[in-house]
This record gives C-alpha cells, sequence and structure tokens, in this order.
C-alpha cells in the first residue's frame, strides 16, 4: 500500500525529537498546553497536506512552500478553533485508518466526512439536522400525491428543512444556556445548620451567603 501522505526525510527525524519533548509535555501537563498542541499538530498536518499536494503537482520546491503555507494556515485554525481541529484530527485518523485496512479513497473520504460532521456538529445538532431533512422529506413526499407542482414541493422542502433546522439549533443553544445550579450551592442548602444560641434551624439567605436565625433575628 502507497502511502498517502509524503514525509521528507529531513523533516522525519525533526518529527520524531518533537513527539518525544511533545510526548513528555502532554504526559505531564496536558490540560495546560493542549491547545498549543492542538495548533503544533495542524502545523504539522498542514505542512504534511501541503508538502505532498506540492511535491505531486510541481516539485520539492513547491512542496516545502506549499507546505510551509499549509503549516501557518492549519496551525492558525486548529490553535484558534480547537474543536474544529479535534474534529479534524479525528476525521483524518478515520481516514487513515480505513484507506491503509483498504476501504478506498471514497469510501474513507465518506466515512471521514461523517465522522467530521459528527464531532463538529455534536450528536446532538446531527440528530437534529436529520430530523429536519426527514421530516422536511416527508412532507415533499405528501405533498407529491396531492399532485401539488414540482417546484412548490421543492421550495416547502427546502422552508421545512431550513426552519425545522433552525429552531432546532436554538432550542439546544437554549438548553445548554439554563444555568446550572453550582455543586457548592446545592451542599450548603442542603446543609441542616442549628443556631448556636438557640438551635433553631437557620435558613440560608444566598444574596447574603450567611445563615438567618428567625428566632433570634440575626444572622449567625
Ligand atoms: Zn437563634
Amino acid at each position: 500500500m502507497e502511502p498517502i501522505l509524503i514525509v521528507p526525510g529531513e523533516v522525519e527525524l525533526a518529527v520524531v525529537a518533537a513527539m518525544i519533548v511533545f510526548g513528555l509535555a502532554l504526559a505531564i501537563a496536558g490540560h495546560r498546553i493542549w491547545k498549543g498542541l492542538m495548533g503544533i499538530i495542524g502545523a504539522f498536518l498542514g505542512f504534511v497536506l501541503g508538502y505532498t499536494l506540492g511535491l505531486v503537482f510541481s516539485g520539492e520546491l513547491a512542496g516545502f512552500l506549499l507546505g510551509i503555507i499549509g503549516a501557518v494556515f492549519l496551525g492558525a485554525v486548529f490553535y484558534r478553533l480547537v474543536s474544529t481541529g479535534i474534529a479534524l484530527v479525528i476525521a483524518a485518523a478515520a481516514f487513515i485508518l480505513l484507506y491503509q485496512l483498504g476501504a478506498g479513497v471514497l469510501i474513507s473520504i465518506l466515512v471521514a466526512g461523517g465522522v467530521f460532521a459528527i464531532v463538529f456538529l455534536g450528536f446532538e445538532r446531527l440528530i437534529a439536522l436529520f430530523t429536519a431533512l426527514t421530516g422536511a422529506s416527508m412532507i415533499a413526499w405528501g405533498l407529491d400525491f396531492l399532485d401539488v407542482p414540482a417546484g412548490f414541493i421543492v421550495l416547502a422542502f427546502l422552508a421545512v428543512a431550513a426552519v425545522g433546522a433552525v429552531f432546532q439549533y436554538l432550542d439546544i443553544e437554549r438548553k445548554k444556556k439554563t444555568p446550572v445550579v453550582s455543586h457548592a450551592s446545592i451542599m450548603k442548602i442542603d446543609v441542616v445548620k442549628r443556631c448556636p444560641t438557640c438551635g433553631q434551624v437557620l435558613t440560608y439567605v444566598p444574596d447574603y451567603d450567611a445563615w438567618f436565625c428567625y428566632s433570634c433575628g440575626r444572622y449567625s
């Protein structure tokens, strides 16, 4: 099996060295540096893609030029849009895995595209998109039964799909924004505290973050 992407020999050693350094850094402080790491992964991926393209269509010089452009571009994309970068990396991994297993370029690209959509959109949004399209198809199908003109059916399909998808996306956003009561405040409310003076149960007042005793009439 031919390798899909070409890495120049000089770069290979640097890649190995970088992998050892970043492997250590990742193991020790992964959660602190992962954004920068995504940028580096993007830069590397961009370089390999650019170099491969340049080499295939022109030669070594074009390879290095395109590689550098690709590295800067994808590096910036990955650093800025970490979630997009992660989706791209996972999709690329799926593509390479399938291709190496002999699935053929087209199928590999299709599956990788699907994987990208799932990771990028999130499962919930993907379901929303799928149901919007399915619902619109059912309406189009029903209208076809009623001998409605084709142009109108197409319009109805597009309108229902677009409105449905937007409506569902907004609904998902709204649901995500609903404030979640923090763990700390749940604990405070659940705790039963008693007044050190009279022994009555104290009431927690979130506005003052303090406990009030109604029988003594003062904060404890
Ligand atoms: Zn009291």
